[in-house]
């Protein structure tokens, strides 16, 4: 079956057929990742996603693949070297989307000593087993204000530069699911987990609504998974196994800004006056910043930025960066996340360990709560080395495959082969009329996908390239992202709600339309898109 939205009906018709040896509900990294590794081990694997796939917190974090300096302060050094090993390994699985980027540690008369920095990256790196070329260098104040003009040359001492790794977290969920589907794994995006299934008091699978038909349907399973992020308590509660530990969420916020206003020259974490890290990270035309950690009690399906969230951040901003005077009104656009970590009596926001957890129920629900994106694939593997244990210790199962299943078809296979590529897609774009940083978009986002979106784009007779370029993305993502709706489309698959705010305000009717062209939409339905892309551009930049 393609991961298509075209064949959902062949998909449900599969999901209320078979029987499954695993179902997970939830479909962001956590999910995704689990339901990779069973379908690769040879489990037969259903998942469901109530809205998109990554429209939880998996499109809604700093988009780091780090190891988590900070949490050497907390003394987690087993967290620290696992998520700071997997750096590496999930570079190798998709050079394009996980790419090596430099941090630069600004030091200041606040901050810890340099002799305290230096030792902690040299921990850090060792724990993570760093190559010795990336491994951390101390620098002057000089070398400090000359790779990086806009810091405030009255505070800043010396520091530090280490090796870290960007990614987009959307299209790393995205790639995953879709490699998970590759291995033979069922999965769909707007279909929630209502209820579940029982025999002889077991969970024996869940009843499932359609969101886009309203067709309800059962599907059946040995194990059922909950990987639903900041609403795993919501269904402990409705297998009533909501006992012992719970989760505890906090928020937090990042804002958008034209890179001209504030022209960082590379990724940067530095510290605020409250003893907080934030990071600055330069993204295209865009550079964004972030982020906050406060405790939160609302409803995880509104969460939101704050007037108060935008101008801690703001203000965090003028300090280490006294010459960009940004204000609330050059926010482009910015996004709110909550994380799901588990409780601790007596632990701030920011002392919470991110470690993760799995609980199972009586009925034998088996729900994994806390974790990091980037340890999403060591999760994974705890999850199913447990699961075969349990449930299906007389069949001959692999064991964990995925450190060496390259995320998206015709993979590129290291990050020579990267700039090759981009430098090649370059080329081809250069008697366009596409602004420059298009190569680097495209490569970065899709791989050597782009293959496939540069077909549709010339095959097109639409003058205006950027929306001919916007076109052929989304006949891609329709035939093989999953893409069911407009906002799917702009947020996750593109990033572009959050990093070119102003194509989706020029192109959005026009591509809305072309996607009801595509997918049969009558005129009602090509409304309520709209109103929900509108809705999505107020969210992403207006703050109360
Ligand atoms: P989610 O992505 O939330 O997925 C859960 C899914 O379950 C959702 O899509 C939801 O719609 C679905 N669901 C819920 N109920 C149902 C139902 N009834 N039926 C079907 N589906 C359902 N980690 C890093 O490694 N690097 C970072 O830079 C980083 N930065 C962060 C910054 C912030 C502000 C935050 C909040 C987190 C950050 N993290 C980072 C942590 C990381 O983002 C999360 O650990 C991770 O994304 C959690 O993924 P998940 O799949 O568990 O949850």
């Amino acid at each position: 079956m393609n991961f298509s939205c075209t064949e959902r009906p062949q998909i449900i018709s599969a999901l209320t057929q078979e029987r499954y040896d695993m179902v997970v509900i939830g479909g962001g990294i956590t999910g995704a990742g689990i339901a990779l590794d069973a379908a690769a081990r040879g489990l037969k694997v259903a998942l469901v996603e109530r809205d998109d796939f990554a429209s939880g917190t998996s499109s809604r974090s700093t988009k780091l693949i780090h190891g988590g300096l900070r949490y050497l302060k907390q003394l987690e050094f087993a967290l620290v070297r696992e998520v700071g090993s997997e750096r590496a390994v999930v570079h190798n699985l998709a050079p394009h989307l996980v790419v090596p980027e430099k941090m630069l540690l600004p030091l200041t008369d606040k901050s810890m000593s340099a002799l305290m920095t230096s030792i902690g990256l040299k921990v850090y790196d060792w724990l993570a087993g760093v190559q010795r070329d990336d491994r951390r260098k101390m620098l002057s104040r000089m070398q400090i204000l000359e790779r990086e003009p806009v810091l405030n040359p009255d505070t800043i001492l010396g520091g530090a530069i280490y090796a870290e790794y960007r990614t987009d977290d959307a299209r790393l969920t995205i790639e995953i699911a879709k490699t998970a589907a590759l291995h033979g794994a069922h999965l769909i995006n707007y279909c929630k987990a209502e209820t579940f299934l029982y025999a002889h008091d077991r969970v024996s699978g869940i009843r499932v609504t359609d969101v886009l038909t309203g067709e309800i349907f059962n599907i059946s399973s040995k194990v059922v998974i909950n990987a639903t992020g900041p609403w795993v308590d919501e269904i402990r509660k409705l297998n009533t196994s909501l006992s012992g530990k719970r989760l505890r969420l906090t928020k937090g916020i990042h804002l958008v800004f034209p890179h001209a206003k504030l022209p960082v020259q590379q990724a940067i974490y530095f510290e605020v006056g409250d003893g907080r890290m934030i990071f600055a990270i330069p993204r295209g035309r865009c550079t964004y910043v972030g982020t906050t950690d406060t405790e939160f009690d609302g409803d995880p399906d509104d969460v939101r930025i704050t007037r108060a969230d935008a101008e801690y951040l703001i203000r965090a901003v003028w300090r280490t960066f006294p010459g960009c005077r940004i204000l609330l009104r050059d926010v482009e656009s910015g996004w709110a996340g909550l994380r799901p970590l588990i409780h601790e009596a007596g632990k701030s926001a920011s002392e919470l360990s991110r470690k993760d957890e799995i609980f199972v129920s009586e009925s034998g629900l088996i729900s994994i709560a806390g974790g990091k994106l980037t340890g999403y694939r060591r999760m994974a593997e705890r999850v199913v080395d447990r699961v075969i244990r349990e449930h299906f210790q007389d069949r001959s199962l692999a064991a964990c495959q995925t450190k060496n299943i390259l995320l998206s078809e015709n993979a590129l296979r290291n990050m020579h082969d990267v700039h090759v590529y981009q430098e090649h897609i370059h080329m081809e774009l250069s008697r366009f009329d596409l602004p420059l940083h298009t190569a680097g978009y495209l490569v970065h986002n899709y791989g050597a996908q782009c293959d496939d979106i540069l077909h549709h784009f010339k095959s097109q007779e639409i003058n205006n390239k950027m929306l001919a370029l916007l076109i052929a993305e989304l006949t891609f993502c329709i035939q093989h992202e999953m893409v069911c709706s407009i906002t799917d489309f702009m947020i996750r698959r593109t990033g572009r709600l959050y990093f070119d705010i102003s194509s989706v305000i020029r192109y959005g009717g026009m591509v809305v339309d072309e996607m009801g062209r595509q997918l049969g939409w009558d005129l009602e339905h090509r409304q309520i898109e709209l109103t929900k892309l509108e809705e999505a551009i107020s969210k992403a930049r207006e703050f109360n």
